[in-house]
């Protein structure tokens, strides 16, 4: 076998909970197993962090048991392409090959879904997990005056970083109604007893912070930077908050290329699988947010499931259908809970950018109809992020659909791809 090509048996896609999970499990089998990894660190979205010590206890015990496995981990390497059952195209920093494998799981993860109003790209507007990224590297927020705004339980878990590192958290304003998050909190105790503990270790962390429900963002100010931003409540009120930095987030968004790249069928929102993890593709899997977004356990299970039932071992697989039943219920009241208001729809104004790779705004949208009218006429989507972004935004905003997903579905060198298809010849 050449450097250019390689095989395994089982290639997983992605090392955060789900991937490392779906190893420990494969290995357990005498067939080889490689990881595929974009990042340099293992961990995913919620461990991955160059200190290890600063890893929570869960994290460190599986990391400890992935080292442990016998699975084959190569990172700093993407998946960007696939030109037939079987082949995925990876790039490293050096360079890039071709890789075989028998049977595939997906566990590549989700991402923050932005809603774009007026003022969201100014500097100093961040994703709200952009913004906690930063603060776990280290960037200094000492003193900072932080608005963090949008949707969901991460914002408590990026409020309480943030403040953990010095920033001065002046309010977390949470879009979904008292009356839905009660709704939502009353489950957790049967549902997500761990994520019951968090929530609670994240709110004495926010103690004096003030988590406002029913608000959302409506307009970001600041000439060359944000100075500030105006927030609204459902009965129309409004409040001005002046600050350093807005971080804002409106949920999660399973990430969907990969799949749709290889033809997996997708249904509302999230990659369809049967109940070994498998797709609606001959020997491919997929465990994580890609099937649901649901947190750290399901991702553990789900990992698990399809790690265990791509190398055959079927009992050791079903014997995680009833704690996998769990997680699924808690991902429907978590979507119940935090479900986007309809105003949330109608806050661009004809200037609001909307894809910011390409400046596009909602007025050049205007005259489209869907996503691939709004690609060929206005750039919409042609940008760096491949409209990762923009199609989210305008998905939620005009219900426009994005079925396709063209290669790369990372950004890759196009000299790879011309020294890996004369290799092909
Ligand atoms: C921005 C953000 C912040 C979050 N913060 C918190 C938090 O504070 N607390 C909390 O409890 N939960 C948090 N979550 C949720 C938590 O991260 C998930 O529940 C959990 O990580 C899901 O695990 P996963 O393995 O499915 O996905 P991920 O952890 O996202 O892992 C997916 C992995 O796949 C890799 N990957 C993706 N595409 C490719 C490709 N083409 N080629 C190679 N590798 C690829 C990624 O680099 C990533 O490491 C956050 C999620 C996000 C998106």
């Amino acid at each position: 076998m050449s450097d250019t090509t390689k095989h395994f048996d089982i290639v997983i896609v992605g090392a955060g909970p789900a991937g490392m999970a779906a190893a420990v499990a494969a290995s357990q089998s005498h067939r080889s197993v490689a990881v595929i990894e974009s990042n340099p660190w293992t961990g995913g979205q919620l461990w991955r962090r160059p200190d290890a010590a600063a890893t929570p206890r869960a994290g460190r015990h599986w990391h400890a048991r992935f080292k442990a496995c016998k699975a084959h981990l190569i990172t700093e390497a993407s998946v960007g392409d696939s030109i037939a059952p079987g082949h995925l195209l990876v790039e490293t920093p050096a360079s890039a090959f071709n890789l075989f494998y028998d049977r595939l799981i997906m566990a590549v993860g989700a991402r923050e879904q932005f809603m774009p109003f007026p003022g969201w790209t100014l500097p100093n507007v961040f994703g709200a997990g952009g913004l906690q990224l930063l603060a776990k590297s280290g960037w200094p927020l000492q003193g900072k005056r932080v608005v963090v705004a949008g949707s969901g339980p991460l914002l408590l878990a990026v409020g309480a970083q943030l403040r953990k590192r010095g920033a001065r958290v002046l309010c977390i304003a949470e879009q979904t109604s008292l009356k839905h998050l009660v709704r939502f909190g009353l489950t957790l105790p049967r549902l997500g007893p761990s994520k019951l503990w968090q929530a609670l270790v994240c709110q004495s962390q926010l103690l004096g912070v003030p988590y406002r429900t029913g608000y959302w963002p409506i307009q970001a100010h600041g000439t060359d930077r944000l100075e500030g931003v105006t927030l609204r409540r459902a009965n129309g009120a409004t409040w001005n908050v002046t600050c350093d930095m807005l971080g804002c987030a409106f949920g999660m968004v399973p990430n969907l290329e990969l799949a749709r790249l290889l033809g997996c069928d997708i249904e509302q929102g999230t990659v369809r699988v049967d109940t070994w993890q498998k797709t609606s593709v001959n020997q491919v899997y997929c465990a994580g947010e890609p099937t649901g977004v649901g947190g750290m356990d399901r991702a553990l299970i789900e990992g698990q499931i399809a790690g265990y039932a791509v190398t055959d071992q079927p009992d050791k697989a079903r014997a995680l259908f009833g704690p996998r039943q769990k997680t699924h219920d808690f991902t429907r009241v978590l979507n119940q809970g935090f479900a986007l208001r309809d105003e949330l729809r109608t806050l661009t104004t004809p200037d609001t950018i909307v894809c910011r790779c390409e400046d596009v705004t909602a007025a050049q949208l205007a005259c489209c109809d869907d996503f691939r009218t709004a690609r060929l006429y206005t750039r919409c989507g042609m940008g760096p992020c491949q409209g990762r972004n923009c199609s989210t935004a305008t998905h939620t905003l005009y219900g426009w659909e994005t079925e396709f997903s063209r290669p790369p579905v990372t950004p890759i060198r196009v000299r790879s791809l011309v020294d890996l298809s004369v290799e092909k010849e």
